[in-house]
């Protein structure tokens, strides 16, 4: 495994243990040319997976992009990681066993939307924000309201960031 810091090839794992619900198996490593030390995560891929876009192409499904959203919604909420890497995994099961290996952005945000939904009121209505991309921000706006009080003005005001998707 490359090292992400200096892109040795020589790391070495010092530690491997199963994640909590043991669905995947969790490596420390540490690169002995600059000391960088990283996590790699070992799962199960019942199959490929491609997501179809809006636009009609295909792409690898990420895994970790799909991580990454859900952990946006999420943040500083006082969700555990266990909880966060069930939902994760939860939805990654269910897209792979479903259709031909081939699923929709909707179909995967209407999971995560699911999944939240249980988990965090707040970090749902954030995700279902975003995944609606504000076009029916009127259905969501009541709900915002009603949940949030300020807090999302504080979460924007702080990272006004966005990749444009
Ligand atoms: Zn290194």
């Amino acid at each position: 495994m490359r090292c992400p810091y200096c892109g040795s090839l020589d790391t070495q794992v010092k530690d491997s243990r199963p994640t909590e619900d043991s669905s995947a198996i969790r490596r420390r490593r540490v690169c002995p040319d600059c000391g960088g030390r990283f996590t790699t995560f070992e799962r199960v891929q019942l199959r490929e997976l491609y997501v179809v876009k809006r636009n009609g192409k295909r792409a690898p499904f990420d895994r970790d992009k799909l991580a990454r959203s859900i952990e946006v919604a999420l943040r500083k909420r006082p969700v555990e990681q266990d909880r966060v890497e069930r939902l994760i995994s939860g939805v990654v099961r269910q897209l792979e066993s479903q259709g031909e290996g081939e699923v929709t952005s909707e179909e995967i945000g209407a999971l995560v939307m699911e999944g939240l939904k249980a988990l965090d009121d707040i970090a749902y209505v954030r995700f279902a924000s975003v995944y609606r991309n504000f076009t029916e921000a009127k259905e969501f706006g009541a709900l915002i309201d009603e949940l949030t009080e300020d807090r999302l003005d504080e979460e924007n005001a702080q990272d006004g960031t966005g990749d444009g998707g």
